[in-house]
């Protein structure tokens, strides 16, 4: 299978006929428990929790798209997250980028560090703060690459030798690109997560979250979470991202086309300041955008001249939603400080450089010309 071309292994990897009545999808086994065959023996599962037919099938899809060594998925991203880092133990040193998703900052402030991990925010762009960063008890380092909202790139690559040399594993946060657009353990990473919420459900009607590990060490730790701390996908929401799957190649195509043209034009108006997106010649990491990504994406984000000006922007839109989220078919508009860095203090917001009049767009897949007409007509509302 891994020997097939990109669209043909999102239409097939783990999407084969059901070996029972040939059915071409994978059909949702709403079962919490399995019939056993005796004592001790089973026809390979047993029990939900641990395993479920369904969600076997998205683990090969997701291992198969990212070139992992196995997948395994939890009910959210979030979910994801907290088994990523309890692979961590008491007195653990953890590096995870400074502007990564503010779930992400929440999760460690709060809850990991109150089990005597180390927690470290460290600007992952900036090479010279990593290398500076490692302590001899470091385990981990966490990058999100692009940065929510700001689009600031890490070098996956070069992390991961700086890593590497220490005994140090890297995780790549890969929910902006999708796994279209980077393939982290292609360029040395350890494991990727995702929100399946994204990209990857591609749909906005479902929750999930993903870790693709590249070991059996991995799949051991991660098969372990899921069984013990119990945050697994549900059947239903794992038919959704099979689903969504398929057409994932096609979808980021065209998000990733609206996402230039829109780029390309925003850069034009003079009422729009600070447009951060990769694929713009003006992106101070549009050279290593080039180098590690295989597209710049439909994320952006841009500042109008204060809050005020930003509510009026998004009160005006009629085809772009104002709604936290991203990466679904429609378009996003969301106003950053209070909505996906809401829960991280003004103090806070303002180290990450995330001010009162910044905008996210998550570029849908709707026609570029209307989208670029919409917009228009709200900025002549600021
Ligand atoms: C949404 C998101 C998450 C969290 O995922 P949920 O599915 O909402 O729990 C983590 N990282 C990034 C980059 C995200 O966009």
């Amino acid at each position: 299978m891994s020997d097939y071309k990109y669209s043909t292994l999102a239409v097939h990897a783990g999407q084969y006929p059901d070996p029972q009545t040939g059915a071409v999808n994978v059909p949702i086994y709403l079962s919490s428990t399995f019939e056993l065959t005796g004592i001790g023996t089973d026809r390979g599962w047993d029990y939900s929790r641990a395993g479920n037919p369904t969600r076997d099938r998205l683990e090969e899809a997701l291992a198969a798209l990212e070139g992992g060594y196995s997948a395994h998925v939890f009910t959210t991203g979030m979910a994801a997250l907290s088994a990523l880092f309890a692979m961590l133990r008491a007195g653990d040193h953890l590096i995870c980028s400074k502007d990564v998703y503010a779930g992400t900052v929440r999760l460690l402030d709060r809850i990991v560090s109150g089990y005597g991990i180390e927690i470290e925010f460290v600007d992952t762009s900036d090479l010279k703060a990593v290398e500076a960063a490692f302590k001899p008890n470091t385990k981990m380092i966490h990058v999100e690459t692009p940065s929510n909202p700001l689009m600031v790139l890490s070098d996956i690559s070069a992390i991961c030798k700086m890593a590497h040399a220490r005994g140090v594993e890297v995780s790549v946060d890969n929910t902006f690109m999708s796994p279209v657009l980077q393939s982290p353990l292609a360029l040395g990473a350890d494991i990727v997560m995702h929100s399946t919420t994204k990209y990857l459900n591609g749909h906005s009607d479902g929750l999930g979250g993903a870790l693709i590990g590249s070991t059996p060490e991995h799949k051991e730790r991660f098969g372990l979470v899921q069984k013990a701390a119990g945050g697994v996908m549900s059947p239903f929401e794992c038919f959704l991202v099979l689903r969504g799957i398929k057409t994932l190649p096609l979808r980021v195509k065209q998000h990733e086309e609206n996402g230039r043209a829109i780029a390309a034009w925003l850069e034009t108006q003079p009422k729009v300041h600070k447009l951060a997106y990769p694929g713009l010649k003006s992106h101070p990491q549009h050279e290593l955008a080039l180098k590690q990504q295989k597209g710049f994406g439909s994320m952006l984000s841009f500042e109008v001249e204060s809050r005020e000006a930003a509510g009026r922007f998004l009160a005006a839109l009629k085809i772009f939603l104002s709604a936290e989220s991203l990466g679904g078919v429609e378009s996003l508009a969301s106003h950053s400080a209070t909505t996906t860095h809401g829960s991280v203090t003004e103090e806070q917001r303002g180290i990450m450089g995330i001010t009162q009049g910044r905008i996210r767009l998550s570029i849908g897949i709707e026609d570029k010309e209307d989208l670029i007409a919409d917009l228009e007509q709200a900025l002549a509302a600021v």
